[in-house]
């Protein structure tokens, strides 16, 4: 519309001025050199106005073809450049699809048609890795560190390689390398963190943990249970150093960071009680089990009170019964201090509470240890030994990582050297499958006021 516009003003003032000159008649006389032109003035202004028109045609041409390699070399680059960037993406989308051969093809072709090493090598490492072909991914990731731009890329591949093939030694160092690249990474908190704590760096360890709960790789509540653990590990290296203040500072930050967790109130009740101050640990062990009433805490109490009359450790003992009343623990740890001392019906007593509130297998053999040692019933003992053998296994510290069960806590799991994995839970593989008739017989004679049925369900804390 505007051109038309546009159209109809241009001939509307070429009419204008050519009515304007046939309005105003003249001539143009040209005399020059004994050549005599002459012409209207009409004429000669269309003369003009042609040959200005054929200079500026002619003008074009010329440069056209002077400036013709400069124009086909930019068209021909740019045509490069856009088939380098198309290999490019076809690449990333075979590496991501996992068709390692087309991406190593596209990785070549884009090497060859493009001049930006830090996108190709990148393409080609990931290629290669595709393929299997650690040693050429390698070979990329290490020449990616000569380029400020891609150094971090680089050190990311070999991290990635170096943890697949469990080289955690050289892993730490790429990490560490990396982190002074970019210090405020998530992963590489997370994954520097991880390292430190495996290698039992366990103060460095700390301040990463710290940053990688800042940068949000770790979340508050799992950051302070880690910190407590690395506390407990501080704990453990000081008593080896023979630092007992230490040790004992690094475990009461640990229980007061993470009141409920086992091994720290364990560890503070037991440094508190070889320091004499027999009160505060058992305090340590009841805050405790207010929260999370568990064997080893009972194992603790037990070590505390080893010094006090048989009595004494009975009557403080329900101390822990009193912190929390419906739990089968608070009873089992009743029932065990009481055979301890010979105290017969009173460990009857808390047994029978225990099983109603959670039967287990640990329940089954404390009631054949207390058919043993007090009526001598090896008959009834069997009896029971039989129900625990039928029953699931009872939670244990269990590697998270790898499912290994460890016979006591560590903040490393001695298999596959996870760093805090181990959770008090029942192990995977459950035995349900091994209750035969006879073991059901056999139950059936139990001397239990329980009704016998099938495993009940275990509450792993
Ligand atoms: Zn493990």
């Amino acid at each position: 519309m505007t051109r038309a516009l546009w159209f109809l003003i241009k001939v509307a003032i070429v009419v204008g001025i050519a009515v304007w000159l046939a309005d105003r008649p003249g001539t143009v006389n040209i005399n020059w050199q004994g050549y005599v032109v002459e012409t209207s003035f009409g004429v000669a202004v269309l003369i003009t106005a042609a040959v200005l028109a054929f200079a500026v045609f002619l003008y074009r041409v010329v440069r056209g073809i002077i400036r013709a390699p400069r124009t086909l070399g930019r068209y021909s680059r740019s045509r490069r450049r856009e088939r380098g960037y198309k290999a490019l993406t076809r690449g990333m989308v075979a590496v991501a699809a996992g068709d390692a051969a087309t991406a190593r093809k596209m990785a070549r072709k884009a090497d060859g048609l493009l001049n930006e090493p830090p996108l190709t090598m990148l393409l080609s490492a990931q290629a290669a890795q595709l393929q299997g072909d650690d040693r050429a991914a390698k070979e990329y990731f290490t020449a990616m560190l000569d380029r400020p731009e891609t150094a971090f890329l680089g050190l990311r591949g070999l991290l990635t390689q170096s943890l697949k093939a469990g080289d955690r030694v050289e892993a730490l160092q790429l990490a560490r390398r990396a982190q002074s690249l970019q210090p405020n990474t998530p992963w590489l908190l997370g994954t520097l963190y991880d390292l430190e704590a495996r290698s039992g760096d366990w103060a460095a360890a700390e301040g990463t943990l710290q940053q990688a709960v800042q940068a949000g790789a770790i979340s508050a509540d799992l950051g302070r249970r880690h910190r407590a653990t690395l506390l407990i590990e501080r704990s453990f290296e000081a008593e080896r150093r023979g630092r007992s203040d230490a040790a004992l500072s690094h475990a009461q930050a640990a229980h007061d960071l993470v009141p409920g967790f086992v091994p720290a109130a364990a560890r503070v009740a037991r440094l508190l009680a070889a320091a004499g101050k027999l009160r505060p640990a058992a305090k340590a062990v009841e805050r405790a089990w207010r929260i999370n009433p568990h064997p080893d805490l009972a194992d603790a109490y037990r070590d505390v009170l080893a010094n006090y009359d048989p009595l004494t450790r009975v009557k403080l003992t329900d101390k822990l019964r009193v912190a929390a009343p419906n739990n089968a623990e608070s009873h089992i740890a009743l029932a065990q201090v009481s055979l301890a001392v010979q105290l017969w019906g009173e460990a009857r007593t808390h047994l029978n509470k225990a099983l109603e509130l959670q039967p287990s297998r640990r329940l089954y053999r404390l009631l054949a240890e207390l058919e043993r040692e007090e009526r001598q019933d090896e008959e009834a003992a069997r009896a029971w030994l039989a129900q625990a053998a039928a029953a699931p296994a009872d939670p244990s510290w269990t590697c998270t990582a790898c499912n290994a069960v460890s016979p006591t806590w560590g903040g490393l799991c001695g298999h596959c050297g996870a760093f805090d994995s181990l959770e008090w839970k029942a192990p995977t593989m459950t035995v349900s499958l091994m209750a035969p008739e006879s073991t059901t017989t056999a139950i059936t004679h139990q001397p239990s006021e329980r009704p016998v049925g099938p495993a009940v369900p275990q509450s792993a804390t």
